[in-house]
């Protein structure tokens, strides 16, 4: 599947908000939102109007598809799979998109970042139910076990994520067994368990035009 290769620091200043895109770095003094707070370009310094109701539309959009590292397409799928599923459709869409195995294994403390979680997935290093899954979109399930595979314990870097990421908050639909580096889905999340700054009533409005 496609996804984003072009800088991703931009991609935050344009937003406005930390999306943690780059592991280490966001957490350090170099993080480019920090040093430069203002949307990236020519203008970016200028942008200061008020956002017009398809302005603010798209901004949701784009920053929802960033923050989880999806393409256009597919994220036009995943609302329509919300937009079928019973409930509040953006609710709906945004639990999907917490159910992508890469959002999981970062969730977990697995990765610093989703993108780094992504790799991980595709580099073959992460389980579900003790079988290989190389597919970062894949969608977990309550009761499955996502862990990073015996074999990949002992790599520099995974080691080094696994010692430093007992600091990092662990959402309650989650449990996690730090020692054996595996956590479990005990509950689908609720909209209240995904804490990220998304309106997700623009999205429905922008998709529902
Ligand atoms: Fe975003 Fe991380 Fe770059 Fe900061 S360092 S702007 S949080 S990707």
């Amino acid at each position: 599947m496609a996804r984003y290769t072009g800088p991703v620091c931009r991609l935050c200043r344009r937003e406005g908000i930390k999306l943690f895109l780059k592991a280490d770095r966001c957490y350090s003094a170099k993080c480019a939102l920090d040093r430069r707070p203002f949307a990236p370009g020519q203008h970016g310094k200028s942008r200061g109007k008020k956002p017009t109701e398809y302005g603010l539309q798209l901004r949701e959009k784009q920053k929802a598809r960033r923050i989880y590292g999806v393409m256009e397409g597919q994220f036009r799928r995943y609302f329509a799979e919300a937009a079928r599923q019973k409930g509040m459709t953006g609710e709906n869409l945004l639990r999907l998109l917490e159910r992508r195995l890469d959002n999981v294994v970062f969730r977990l403390g697995f990765a610093l970042s989703r993108p780094e979680a992504r790799q991980l997935v595709r580099h073959g290093h992460v389980t579900v139910n003790g079988k290989r899954v190389n597919i970062p979109s894949y969608l977990v399930r309550v009761g499955e076990n996502v862990a990073i595979s015996e074999k990949s314990l002992s790599t520099p870097r995974i080691k080094e994520i696994l010692e430093g990421s007992s600091s990092r908050a662990l959402p309650v639909w989650l449990s996690l067994d730090a020692n054996a580096a595996a956590g479990t889905v005990i509950a689908l999340p609720t909209r209240e368990d995904i804490q990220l700054p998304i309106q997700e009533h623009f999205i429905v409005e922008r998709y529902s035009r």
